[in-house]
């Protein structure tokens, strides 16, 4: 198959590497042609250019740009692509982008692979980036069957583990698991400099081993990319950090009062539930 990506960063790179590998070809589109060079010396496409026109005889194409040009990317590409040809998108918020594009490009399907790394750019991309991860498609009530089958295929080609939903569905349900995680970690990092004595905050970012380190991962990420999750995905987002705002006042209240058996059963309660999310 002729698969087109355009935007060559971490999450377009190891797409392109795991294509090529499954003997696909692969054509790539970047903003810069130093990326575009480096594309192809990382053998991640067979063919790449700044310019978006390479894409239009692509079976399928990926757009894997940050979410705020994603849009305006796809517009300037679909009036010269045959009506036949696939249009997906990997970005991490999903109705507003549905919403755009669907009534431009019949088959469209959002979709979003749930793997990534704390780096970005083409240098990071990696093989086997999807694998055993879930890829979630969000097609809706007009999208294509065929269109649903062939990603279908291609996201079995990744080993990664496939799951549908509503674009709206998927918003809420990342809010939880990805897009609040972020804020909460970073509000964790942000309140350490709350503490006022310059000694004290010396001793911690000196004492701070394995526990701060992964619960400060995604808080410490890409700013940009945590900025665009909350800007596209605002409502669901808003939705879970009141939710979670809740949850953190009644700690305050059980300590506060020293109901240590009530936190207790807080606490006990997320042990014995944190697998299920893993
Ligand atoms: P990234 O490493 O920064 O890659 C994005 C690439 O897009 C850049 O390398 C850039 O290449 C290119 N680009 C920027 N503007 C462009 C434009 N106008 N036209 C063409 N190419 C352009 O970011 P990423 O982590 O791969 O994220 C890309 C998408 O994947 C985002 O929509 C994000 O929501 C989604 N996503 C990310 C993760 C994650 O954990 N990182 C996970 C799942 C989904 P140049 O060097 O040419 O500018």
């Amino acid at each position: 198959m002729r698969i087109g990506i355009v935007g060559l960063g971490l999450i377009g790179g190891s797409l392109g590497l795991d294509f090529r590998d499954q003997g696909h070809f692969v054509v790539g589109v970047s903003r810069q042609p130093h990326t575009c060079d480096r594309s192809l010396a990382l053998g991640v496409v067979d063919e790449a250019s700044v310019d978006l026109k390479a894409v239009q005889d692509c079976e399928v194409i990926f757009l894997c740009t940050p979410l705020n040009v994603l849009v305006k990317t796809a517009l300037a590409i679909v009036p010269d692509l045959k009506e036949e040809t696939i249009v997906t998108d990997v970005g991490s918020a999903k109705t507003t982008i549905v919403e755009a594009l669907e009534p431009h490009c019949p088959n469209f399907i959002g979709g979003h692979p749930m793997a990534g790394k704390a780096e970005r750019g083409i240098d990071v991309a990696q093989r086997g980036l999807f694998a055993n991860n879930p890829y979630v498609l969000t097609p809706t009530a007009t999208t294509p069957p065929k269109a649903i089958e062939t990603l279908r295929h291609l996201i079995d080609q990744l080993q990664a583990r496939y799951y549908t939903c509503s674009p709206e569905q998927h918003d809420r349900a990342v809010a939880w698991i990805s897009h609040l995680p972020v804020m909460v970690s970073a509000s964790l990092i942000e309140s350490c400099f709350q503490e006022t004595d310059p000694a004290v905050l010396h001793l911690a970012q000196n004492l701070a081993s394995s526990g701060f380190r992964d619960t400060s991962r995604v808080g410490g990420g890409v700013p940009e990319l945590g900025r665009l999750m909350a800007e596209y995905n605002s409502t669901a987002l808003l939705y879970s950090l009141y939710a979670y705002r809740q949850v953190l006042d009644r700690f305050i209240q059980q300590v506060e009062t020293q109901q240590w058996p009530a936190l207790e059963a807080v606490l006990e309660h997320c042990e014995t539930h944190r697998p299920d999310f893993l």
